[in-house]
């Protein structure tokens, strides 16, 4: 995969595109996308959907789905894309990309001892870690022949994959259960390439929920890298995450990081 990853005729899919970190990424993405490209952007608000189509260059073929992804069914999902691929089908394209960035923080007010409801843990899980996986399977089926589509997936990861952090046991645990779920999808498929991105700590609405949670904190360790931490935009992670997908350094399935070299 070269710097003209996106070029061709490209299937784009990102989820969460409604607001933040997802909307950027739809918008940093599109202007590179080739002629006669499609772009599906997902997520439950209409609005900020709408704002993120008039937001992408004028004659590209966008649509949005407003869709509570911890309830959609593997059925429901693989209507929607149909629907935008019509008659031609997949194979009219390309390269196929999917970008799972949909996610939500969890409640910052329990730490793991008070966390004993299963219910809470299946509404978490099932955003977080179920919906991706179901809607990469059903993706991967649609787009099932990589001899003539080229096919790439990013999973929006976190620092928090790999690093614990104080009340934020629903986030560190589903952000690891979901990046290790791509690992074994990237060793199964090798004609997959599968990129986990950490994208840094950013101005979004998700950020501000841990912030204002971070008086709370009481593990010094937590508290000292939280307060260092330089608040990156949108634009900042996302033309990062160009970069990384531009010079393949990595390799399929590896967790990459914002400020990794
Ligand atoms: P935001 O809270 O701003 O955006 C989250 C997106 O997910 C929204 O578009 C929201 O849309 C969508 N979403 C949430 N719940 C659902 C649902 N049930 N069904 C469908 N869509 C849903 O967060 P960010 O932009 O900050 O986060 C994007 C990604 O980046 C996440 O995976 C996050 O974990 C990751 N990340 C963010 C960091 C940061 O500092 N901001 C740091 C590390 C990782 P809607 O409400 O319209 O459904």
């Amino acid at each position: 995969m070269s710097s003209s990853f996106l070029s061709g005729k490209v299937f784009l899919l990102v989820t969460g595109a409604s607001q933040g970190i997802g909307r950027q990424i739809a918008q940093s993405f599109a202007p590179l996308l080739g002629d006669d490209s499609s772009v599906l952007l997902i997520a439950r608000n209409a609005g900020g959907l709408q704002e993120t189509v008039n937001k992408l260059p004028r004659g590209l073929s966008v649509h949005t789905a407003s869709i509570d992804l911890s309830t959609a069914t593997a059925h429901k999902l693989k209507d929607v894309i149909n629907k935008v691929l019509g008659a031609a089908g997949a194979m009219q394209f390309e390269k196929a990309v999917v970008v799972h960035n949909a996610a939500s923080i969890g409640d910052l007010t329990k730490s793991t001892v008070a966390m004993t409801d299963f219910k809470i843990w299946q509404e978490y899980y099932d955003l977080n870690v179920f919906a991706p996986a179901v809607l990469n399977g059903v993706f991967m089926e649609i787009f099932n022949d990589y001899t003539k589509v080229v096919r790439l997936v990013i999973n929006i990861s976190s620092f928090n994959a790999i690093q614990p952090y104080e009340f934020m046991g629903y986030y560190c645990s589903g952000k690891a259960a979901r990046e290790m779920f791509f690992k074994v999808f990237a060793i199964e498929n090798p004609n997959v390439n599968v990129l986990n991105y950490s994208p840094g700590p950013v101005d979004t609405d998700m950020l501000h929920a841990v912030h204002t949670y971070t008086s709370e904190v009481k593990h010094e360790e937590t508290k000292k890298f939280m307060k260092n931490r330089h608040v990156l935009t949108t634009e900042q992670t996302v033309t990062r995450l160009l970069e990384v997908l531009k010079l393949q350094k990595y390799k399929s399935g590896s967790h990459v990081d914002y400020y990794n070299n």
